[in-house]
């Protein structure tokens, strides 16, 4: 028998903050303050995201990008309040290009398959992490009419701006260096940050084009130096997607060994690109290939 679990993996947190995962994929995060709830990316736009954040909160919601990548944006449209980094303005505007999408959905059906492979042999490992069961795209689901992307934001936030949930705050940090855009989301009374692709427990992307292993260093060495206490981290990705502050310092210390020249196994990520990939510990740092790999992240 099948079970439809529907496209989305819901997991509620704590008792203000949700995780909206897309299994295998993305993760979303709704935090809900007194007087509005901020929605921290869009997801993929394979299902409208919406209506599943409005069965958790009443509150007026408003979105913030943390960078212009299309599986963070693909329910923009769906919302009237979109906020994003200021560089990640120009950049929401664009599209991804239709070869890279097709690149991601050919590697990810792979995932599907390896994925379904491990399924069978440690179902109970399944069940305990949801997130990371593969799906399959739901039946309403057009591959080729799918284009994430081309929704521009309504606001744009600067570093050290404030976002006021009405009982607590959501300090702007600029970290570019996956991509050029990136941003982190601090509330610094309740110890929770949100941190986009600029930290990832497991796999790091910084081989595309436009990303920069030296500016992601100096994002997560800023990271490091909080005003307060990191409780819980709140990344973009499964298969980990909240970890603990050790992370902050854990992927400085693998970057660090990354530009010092670390040795590295050769790998091709979800896109179909050669990578250079480093583990140290329980971070791994993706890396250009040099002249054997492109990027147009948009067109
Ligand atoms: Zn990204």
């Amino acid at each position: 028998m099948t079970i439809d679990k529907g496209w989305f993996e819901v997991r509620r947190v704590n008792h203000d903050l949700w995780m909206i995962a897309e299994p295998l994929h993305v993760v979303s995060w709704l935090y809900v303050g007194r007087d509005r709830a901020v929605l921290i990316d869009s997801g993929m736009g394979i299902m409208p995201i919406k209506p599943v954040v409005e069965r958790l909160t009443d509150k007026p919601i408003t979105l913030i990008n943390t960078h212009y990548h299309f599986d963070h944006v693909g329910g923009n449209g769906e919302f009237y309040e979109r906020l994003a980094g200021e560089r990640g303005g120009p950049l929401l505007e664009r599209r991804a290009p239709r070869d890279l999408l097709d690149r991601y959905l050919r590697g990810f059906l792979a995932i599907i398959a390896e994925a379904r492979a491990r399924l069978v042999a440690e179902p109970d490992f399944y069940a305990l992490t949801p997130e990371t069961e593969p799906r399959d795209f739901p039946s309403t689901f057009d591959a080729q009419a799918w284009m994430p992307g081309g929704v521009p934001a309504t606001g744009l936030l600067r570093e050290d701006d404030e976002v006021d949930l009405g009982d607590r705050k959501l300090l702007v940090i600029d970290t570019p260096g996956h991509s050029p855009d990136g941003i982190c989301l601090f509330d610094e009374r309740h110890g929770v940050l949100f941190a986009g692709d600029t930290l990832m427990e497991g796999g790091n992307y910084v081989q595309y084009d436009e990303s920069s292993m030296e500016d992601l260093l100096a994002s997560v060495i800023k990271l490091s130096k909080l005003s307060a206490p990191v409780h819980a981290i709140c990344t973009g990705h499964v298969p980990r997607a909240i970890a603990e502050e050790t992370l902050i310092t854990d992927t400085a210390d693998a970057l660090t060994e990354v530009l010092n020249g670390a040795a590295y196994r050769m790998d091709t990520d979800i896109f179909g690109y050669p990578v250079r990939v480093t583990r140290v510990g329980r971070v791994w740092v993706y890396a250009s290939d040099g002249a054997a790999t492109s990027y147009p992240l948009h067109d």
